[in-house]
């Protein structure tokens, strides 16, 4: 929350303060030259596919917009001249109330609902003033191209904010534009904060025998990883860590072994005769004591 006595605007607590500041101070009429009082407008959340791949590496997406920006030829003020007039169908109030039923002598049931003659602004414009470039509506469509910048090691989840870039409309703070990041799945690779996971199935033969393989990683480097027991940790090849550019986490990889579904007899006596012996499956069963102690509580 900020410090401003005079209207009920909220801090957001997704936007930094510099902004939520000149959002107040805007709302407030502390920053307006016109003096009057301004609205903050709606945020726009637009969410962002990327893959694993542009959060290893980073990346910039141009995405073109359109939204509505102040009609430049009549500022927002509808007509040509800025002549407006008191909209008779509900006398400038912007609300028309209808009577739905009778409910009685002297009660009846009745809704309130926007001016449909001047679309709830209240004000009204002759045609020969209405302005020829937003035909009275205060905005037109605007197209416009935006850069995001999708930085390393950046997450599921994260907001990139263009403050103020959202739609314009008369007497309201712009909103921003939030773009939140939504990562696509990948498969073989798992991420976890600065953690990369990589699972690998190899077959029982190439497990006994010796066995390296090359892992193509997220940037294209090939690596060429030897198998060993279950996992295996490398350092500095696990995720991009974020606004550290030089920066990697760990990558574990799982190898799995593919084990055949059964053996021969043949098979397994050759394989009896070459693996290390087998171990015995007595059953030890160790029994433990534990001392019996007794503690003194003594109360407060
Ligand atoms: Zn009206
Ligand atoms: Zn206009």
């Amino acid at each position: 929350m900020h410090g401003c006595g005079s209207c009920e605007c909220s801090g957001d607590p997704g936007i930094n303060d510099a902004i939520v500041n000149s959002k107040v101070e805007a709302v407030c009429g502390g920053g307006s030259s016109r003096g009057r009082r301004q609205r903050p407008g709606e945020d726009v959340v637009h969410p962002l596919k990327v893959s694993l791949e542009d959060l290893f590496t980073g990346t910039t997406k141009k995405l073109s917009l359109s939204r509505n920006v102040i009609c430049l030829k009549c500022t927002g003020k509808v007509s040509k001249s800025g002549v407006s007039m008191k909209c008779s169908g509900c006398q400038g109030t912007g609300m028309k109330v209808s009577i739905i039923r009778h409910l009685g002598p002297s009660m009846r049931q009745q809704m309130q609902h926007p001016c449909n003659e001047c679309k709830g602004t209240g004000e009204t414009i002759n045609d020969k003033y209405r302005c020829p470039q937003c035909k009275g509506e205060k905005v037109v469509q605007e197209k416009k191209v935006l850069e995001v910048v999708v930085e390393k090691g950046m997450q599921h989840g994260q907001k990139i904010t263009f403050p103020g870039e959202a739609d314009e409309a008369p007497d309201t703070v712009t909103g921003d534009i939030v773009f939140v990041l939504e990562q696509k799945d990948r498969p073989k690779f798992k991420r976890k904060g600065e953690y990369l996971f990589y699972e690998h199935t190899l077959s029982l033969t190439k497990a006994l025998c010796g066995f390296r393989f090359v892992l193509t990683h997220l940037d294209g480097r090939q690596l060429l990883i030897k198998y060993s027991n279950q996992f295996k940790a490398i350092d500095d090849e696990g995720m991009s860590i974020y606004q550290r550019p030089f920066m990697k986490g760990k990558m574990y990889i799982y190898f799995t072994v593919e084990f055949a579904d059964s053996f021969n007899p043949d098979q397994v006596k050759a394989l009896e005769a070459i693996l290390p012996p087998k171990p015995s499956m007595a059953l030890t069963v160790v029994f433990s004591f534990v001392p019996w102690v007794e503690f003194e509580v003594e109360f407060c």
